[in-house]
């Protein structure tokens, strides 16, 4: 069976494709379930790489119209991947009520450091700060908001060795998901990134081997994310890759969220 909860379209700006193009594509490649997730817009702000506010319903309504099209071929879920920022408990709530809104799923692309001031995971200088996005990961994880954790290891973007601070974080997310029984993402769009000059390593951005060696000794849910920008890529052979790699190595891999 084959399923994928972490699917982009073009409403974001950087992926290419309708809503119903990754269904065709889903059905084409003999998926079961497809659930898309593009980056959730939020009502008073554009964080950047996302929708604007006005287009929410749109999307939602174009998932359900879908659905509908396609329900005697293929089962469509329909949902955001967004960040967690405790001042939009509310909207995240809001969302969740919604018929049209099935499910969210986290991605940390951005959080709070302790003066109150944004941090953009993607431009982290200090590698102490990996331990307070996995310190807010797990605050997330608390809130029952989300459904997983779409690529815990996003971190790895940074510029550095698999440092003693990436070990502390890696402690801290693998903790926190067996604490709350929490879904973590084997993403396969780090893969698609390839092998990058990071730190004195040759390596991929994510999926770090070092954290996923840590979370095989626990019995933590895992999942297979595509996080596909692009339809061709929702069974690309970084998909497979990713689905090979957790059932060889005999994760506790899943299909449903
Ligand atoms: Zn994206
Ligand atoms: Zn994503």
């Amino acid at each position: 069976m084959l399923t994928n909860y972490h699917t982009h379209c073009c409403r974001c700006g950087h992926a290419g494709g309708s809503v119903e193009d990754y269904v065709v594509a889903a059905m084409d490649n003999g998926f079961d379930k497809i659930g898309m997730s593009d980056h959730v817009p939020y009502p008073d702000f554009n964080y950047g790489a996302r929708m604007n506010y006005e287009e929410k319903d749109v999307y939602l309504d174009e998932i359900i119209a879908a659905r509908e099209k396609y329900k005697d071929k293929i089962q469509i879920f329909s949902g955001f991947e967004a960040e967690y920022l405790p001042q939009y408990n509310s909207y995240y709530e809001e969302l969740l009520k919604d018929d049209r809104c099935d499910y969210l799923i986290l991605g940390v692309h951005f959080f709070e450091k302790d003066d109150g001031i944004l941090q953009y995971t993607y431009d982290i200088y200090d590698s102490s700060l990996y331990i307070k996005y996995a310190e807010r990961a797990v605050e997330a994880m608390k809130t029952g908001y989300f459904k997983y954790l779409c690529h815990p290891d996003l971190i790895g973007v940074g510029d550095f060795d698999i440092n003693d601070d990436y070990k502390r974080a890696f402690d801290i997310l693998i903790d926190g998901a067996v604490k709350y029984g929490f879904i973590l993402e084997y993403n396969a769009n780090g893969l698609r990134r390839g092998i990058n000059r990071l730190g004195n390593s040759e390596r991929y951005p994510y999926p770090i081997g070092e954290f996923w060696n840590m979370i095989k000794d626990t019995d933590i849910k895992v999942i297979a994310g595509s996080d596909c920008h692009n339809p061709k890529l929702l069974y690309d052979e970084y998909m497979k890759k990713s689905l090979e790699f957790l059932d060889k190595a005999g994760f506790n891999r899943i299909l449903d969220i």
